[in-house]
């Protein structure tokens, strides 16, 4: 029901209600979730919060209103580059994250092929099939069709089958350093040759890894070359609110020159409102998060990076062979920085991230195949040990096996074929309802095992897409 109170709520009140609604949302303090949350400790995000307060309500749209914000943002752009090798023509813009960033590198590539190179709709852009879906969603919105293309078995981008996929159409060859879901680096370095021999542009998805893996390679680890000292690479995405421990709402997009930049603008002259420019995608643009993460990128410099990246790698090695060590969870490939996911042949892997969630331990679940993800970050470094403890006592028991299949397996196979006979209006609403459950957090213990071996064993993947829209529509 809609409804908006006459009186306003005191001060106190709210402020009462944000603090005991925090020590629920907060959770991830404890260093027990591994992923969404990239957060540098207390002390360091003192400055964070005071940069982002005092900027909470500028505007960065026009230049001329908040001169200081156009001149962090070059200065986030510089400093960025320079973490990529990007020399004086590299040139980008911050955008509000990675989606926006991965929807600008689209936008420019379909603009300059149509504008400079001549080429014509329909565009394909080439995709790995580990790319992050914000590569299928920029594709949706501008009307480009997505060519996807299978990794290889080590999970890494396949080079020959990208360049078999290449078509009179094609504008973009695209990649990831690292993809989100293995945690590994594609290969860059050939993919982007290829792009540069056929004449077309070359994206590197580095949300992930780009304030990450520079630094691992600085410290000495074995990292594969990914950035703009690679000739073929048109423009790299990089998240400054996942490893540049930048509030949410930060990401870069970096191009190899200011041509390319110059795509991604919009620029309307004829209105009766004034002469109107943007850069990104958004009109009015947020200040608070850009001068904290131009204030977080000073602060930390090239030491406060490489420190933050070690004792992450540090946990995450440790990490790592503490799950390799219970002989029944197996590291899928091998991957190069602190994103990994790990499998089972023996014990039930959706019932495992159940069991961990029961201990308090966040892990994301994916799907084909079924496998528990973490990624592991500042917060998580001390927890190590707790984590390893847990997980192996875990591992061992028998009622994870799968011999013994849970009931949500059991629940899920008779869904699908359930799907092929009830009514749609049926499952649509059962999905609202789901939604509403589940955004009252009813379904906590034991609930995701059950939705995740339901969406990975349905074979009906278009009538799951219904059930998953209803869900999400009934949980908002
Ligand atoms: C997080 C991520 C994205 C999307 O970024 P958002 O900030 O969530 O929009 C894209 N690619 C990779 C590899 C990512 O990890």
């Amino acid at each position: 029901m809609n409804s908006f109170q006459k009186k306003g709520t005191s001060f106190s009140v709210l402020e009462k209600e944000l603090k005991s609604v925090m020590e629920r949302d907060r959770i991830w303090e404890n260093g027990k979730t591994f992923g969404f949350v990239y957060h540098p400790g207390n002390e360091i995000a003192q400055i964070t919060s005071m940069y982002y307060n005092a900027y909470m309500y500028n505007s960065n749209l026009n230049p001329f209103i908040s001169p200081s914000l156009r001149k962090y943002e070059k200065e986030i752009i510089g400093m960025t580059a320079a973490m990529v090798h990007g020399n004086s023509k590299v040139t980008g813009t911050v955008t509000t994250g990675g989606t926006e960033s991965i929807f600008s590198a689209l936008k420019v590539a379909r603009d300059y092929s149509r504008e400079v190179k001549k080429a014509s709709a329909p565009f394909e852009v080439i995709l790995p099939d580990t790319v992050h879906p914000a590569f299928l969603k920029a594709c949706h919105i501008l009307c480009l069709n997505p060519v996807t293309v299978p990794v290889r078995k080590d999970k890494r981008a396949d080079p020959e089958a990208m360049e078999k996929a290449i078509t009179a159409n094609t504008i973009l060859l695209t990649c990831s350093a690292p993809c989100f879901p293995y945690g590994v680096v594609d290969p860059v370095q050939d993919i982007s040759e290829i792009a540069r021999n056929k004449g077309l542009l070359c994206h590197v998805d580095a949300c992930m890894g780009g304030y990450m893996l520079p630094f691992l390679e600085d410290l000495g680890f074995k990292i594969p070359i990914f950035d703009f000292r690679i000739p073929g690479v048109t423009s790299i995405s990089m998240d400054a609110h996942k490893y540049g421990y930048a509030p949410k709402g930060v990401s870069v997009i970096l191009y190899r020159d200011h041509e390319l930049r110059m795509k991604q603008f919009f620029i309307y002259t004829d209105w009766c409102g004034g002469i109107y420019g943007s850069t990104t995608f958004q009109g009015t643009r947020e200040g608070g998060p850009m001068a904290a993460c131009r204030a977080i990128m000073c602060h930390l410099g090239r030491e406060g990076y490489r420190k933050l990246a070690k004792e992450v790698m540090e946990t995450t090695l440790k990490i790592k062979a503490g799950i390799t060590r219970t002989g029944v969870l197996n590291i899928i490939s091998d991957p190069e920085m602190s994103v990994l996911a790990f499998t089972s042949d023996t014990i039930n892997i959706y019932a495992l991230g159940d069991a961990l969630k029961v201990r308090g331990w966040n892990l994301d679940r994916l799907q084909f195949p079924k496998a528990l993800h973490m990624t592991v970050n500042r917060l998580n470094v001390g927890k190590e040990d707790a984590f390893i403890k847990d997980i192996t006592e875990l591992a061992s028991s028998e009622k994870l096996s799968i011999k013994h299949p849970v009931q949500s397996e059991l629940t899920s196979k008779l869904a699908d074929k359930l799907t092929n006979l009830i009514p749609e209006g049926v499952i649509k609403n059962t999905a609202r309802l789901t939604g509403s459950i589940l955004s009252d957090n009813k379904l906590e213990n034991g609930g995701m095992a059950s939705l995740y071996n339901l969406s990975a064993s349905i074979k009906n993947r278009k009538s799951l897409k219904k059930m998953v829209l209803n869900m999400i529509d009934g949980m908002y």
